[in-house]
Order: C-alpha cells, then sequence, then structure tokens
C-alpha cells in the first residue's frame, strides 16, 4: 500500500498519458484516463465520496498500459487500478453485480465463459492422451470454448515439434477474472487449490496460449500467493524456441498478414519479434498497423471489460480492425483473436481474424 501513495503521490500531472489512453480518446470524460484513476485511487484510498462513475472508471479500464509506456515518472498506473478495484471490494463497491455473476460461473462450472464442463475437450482433435509429464499444457477458458482454433492449433504445433507435454480434462481456470475484480480473498483460495493440484501432479512448467493466464500465473499468483513455483512461458515462446534452432521445418507458404500485437505480449512481456519472425519463417509477409509493438492499440477486452462494458470495448476493437491493412490479422493471444473476430462479425468489417497456431501448424502440416 505504500508503494501504491507514494506512486500516486509521484504524479507529476504532466497529463503525457492522456492521449494514449483509449477510454479516455474515446468516451472524452476525463474521469476514464490513466491520470484521474490515480486520484480516483487517492480518493478511495482516503475515503473520500466515491460516484458511480469513480467505480466504473476503475472497473472500465482495459490495463492496456499504454500509458505506462508514456509516464515520465513511470508509475506503474495498471497496478494501481488493480489496487483501486481491491479497495472498492473492501468498501462493498465492488465487484460489480455482471462480474459477481462471471465468478460465480467459475466456481460453479470451472470456466469463466459459461461453457459447459462436459465439452470442454470438444476442441481436442484425437482421444485424450492419458501421459503424465512434468509440463502442464494449461489451455484456458478462451480456447477450451471459445476460440477452440487455438487449442487445437496450439495442441497440435508443440505435437508435431516433439513437445512433451500432458492436458488435463477438468482443467478449470487460472483465476484471473477473480483478481480482475479485486476480490483478493477469493483470488488467494482459488490460486491456491490450483497451486496444490499441480504439485500433486508433479507439474514443474506450464506452457499457456492465452495472454490472461500467463499474467494471472506469471505476476498474480506470485502477489498474491507469495510465490509461484512453477515457469510458466507461452506458447508463442516456446515454439519459437523449438523452431528457431531449424527454421526449415517450417513450409514456406506465401500469404501475406497483419501482425497484432497484443497488450500483456508486446508491453507486458517485450514478445514482439518472435512472433513476427516465426510467422516469416512460415512464408508469410508479415506488416504492421501503424501503431504497432509498445505503441500497439488495445483490443478493448482486457482487465475484464469486454463482459462489463462490451460498447467501450467494441468500439476499441472497431478502431483497431479499421487500423490495419489487409484482410487478414494473426494475433497470439485468445482473448483478442476473439473479440475481433466478434467484433468483425458484428459491424461487418470484412476481416479474417487468426490465432498464431494456424499459421504454424499449416506449415508444420504442408
Ligand atoms: S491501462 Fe490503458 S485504459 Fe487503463 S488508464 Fe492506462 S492507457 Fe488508459
Ligand atoms: S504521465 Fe504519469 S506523471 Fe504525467 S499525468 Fe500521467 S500518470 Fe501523472
Amino acid at each position: 500500500m505504500e508503494r501504491i501513495v507514494d506512486q500516486i503521490a509521484s504524479c507529476t500531472e504532466c497529463e503525457e498519458c492522456m492521449e494514449s489512453c483509449p477510454t479516455y480518446q474515446i468516451t472524452g470524460e476525463k474521469l476514464f484516463s490513466p491520470m484521474h484513476r490515480l486520484q480516483t485511487v487517492q480518493t478511495v484510498l482516503e475515503g473520500g465520496t466515491v460516484s458511480e462513475q469513480m467505480v466504473e472508471s476503475l472497473y472500465n479500464c482495459p490495463k492496456c498500459m499504454a500509458c505506462e509506456t508514456v509516464c515520465p515518472v513511470e508509475i506503474k498506473i495498471s497496478q494501481i487500478v488493480d489496487a483501486g478495484r481491491r479497495m472498492l471490494v473492501q468498501k462493498g463497491l465492488g465487484p460489480l453485480e455482471r462480474g459477481k455473476r462471471i465468478i460465480e460461473g467459475i466456481l460453479k462450472k470451472g470456466n469463466a465463459v459459461n461453457g459447459d464442463p462436459a465439452k470442454r475437450l470438444d476442441w481436442l482433435p484425437e482421444a485424450r492422451p492419458h501421459q503424465e509429464s512434468e509440463t502442464l499444457l494449461f489451455l484456458g477458458c478462451l480456447p477450451s470454448y471459445l476460440v477452440k482454433d487455438a487449442a487445437s492449433d496450439s495442441y497440435l504445433a508443440l505435437k508435431r515439434l516433439g513437445i512433451d507435454y500432458m492436458i488435463l480434462e477438468d482443467e478449470g481456470c487460472c483465476g484471473t477474472y477473480i483478481y480482475e475484480a479485486g476480490d483478493i480473498d477469493l483470488a488467494r483460495e482459488y490460486f491456491q487449490r490450483n497451486v496444490d493440484r499441480f504439485t500433486s501432479l508433479g507439474i514443474k512448467n506450464l506452457i499457456v496460449p492465452c495472454n490472461g493466464c500467463l499474467k494471472c500465473f506469471k505476476y498474480f499468483y506470485p502477489e498474491v500467493l507469495g510465490e509461484f513455483p512453477f515457469q510458466v512461458s507461452h506458447v508463442v515462446k516456446v515454439i519459437y524456441d523449438a523452431v528457431k534452432k531449424d527454421p526449415s521445418l517450417l513450409d514456406k507458404m506465401e500469404r501475406s498478414l497483419v501482425y497484432h500485437d497484443a497488450c500483456r505480449l508486446a508491453r507486458g512481456e517485450g514478445i514482439t519479434e518472435e512472433p513476427r519472425e516465426l510467422l516469416s519463417w512460415c512464408g508469410a509477409e508479415v506488416k504492421d498497423t501503424e501503431l504497432n509493438r509498445e505503441q500497439a492499440p488495445c483490443c478493448g477486452s482486457g482487465g475484464g471489460i469486454r463482459s462489463l462494458y462490451r460498447d467501450l470495448s467494441t468500439e476499441m476493437a472497431s478502431r483497431l480492425l479499421k487500423m490495419a491493412p489487409g484482410d487478414t490479422m494473426v494475433s497470439a493471444c485468445p482473448f483478442c483473436t476473439f473479440q475481433l473476430r466478434a467484433t468483425a462479425q458484428g459491424k461487418e468489417i470484412n476481416k479474417d481474424v487468426v490465432y498464431f497456431s494456424t499459421i504454424v501448424l499449416d506449415s508444420l502440416q504442408n
């Protein structure tokens, strides 16, 4: 908490962050800007009056971290938003009703997307292998239920590359949504159950195709539990490392596409060149949106805002789709893939959105 107070106090109100913020750009509402979100957290912290719009400002931030790339005093605004949500929960002002329903779904069905647990492995392209391994391919809710090609094509690409891993029938959820909603006591309990389960299975490494799972396991678990005794890697990095030794494993298939940098991979992990290299080894001509890598626009699905503030979130996706040249976009994030696909369909924008493993698998199978 001391660190949060210091960080808020270090804001010089220079306003450098304002124009980088998609929620401020779209709404023109000052409360929905980075600088004002800091001030809102300060008010919550001091026990001041918190309006409904102030609560909204902390829950409608997709935590895209665009503001953090421009802030001259390097304030971790997205982490302060997290702290603010936590305080709202302590004061009985959060989670929001819709958020509570998603959390109930996680506790009841083991996933955040209201999927039928009996159908979780519908994406699996073969009978479930029962092999044991120290490495768990943890697919995540989005790939398991809504972006099944991300699950099946990551599974097959890893298999073709000879990477040893196991999967779980009743995988459950990483619990990121519980953390994002600010319910840390419940998140702690939920996280601990996953850790105990992985430990009892002898797991040492996790491979995840989902950036939400990556961030949750890599940062939220150690923050909440004090440690996370497993190595966690994004599937793009695992595939890249495997292919790098011999890019000729990938057949070159001519195509032109735009690579979209997901916030959590590009700004969060600095993973920008590996997916581009992989795609070019597959024979693709890789193009960029005007703003790319660290400056890439957010698709509007992070931080739980797609479920809570659909219109704002869709507007962000729509702007991004219109900014991208060509008719095919590739993402290494199932959240972006789902959000951009749904928006392209809903807004009748002619754009194909592909999860990156599909391109790799095509080139491995050719
Ligand atoms: S994380 Fe993104 S949406 Fe949230 S305040 Fe920063 S720039 Fe705005
Ligand atoms: S850029 Fe940083 S210091 Fe400047 S107003 Fe924004 S948060 Fe404050």
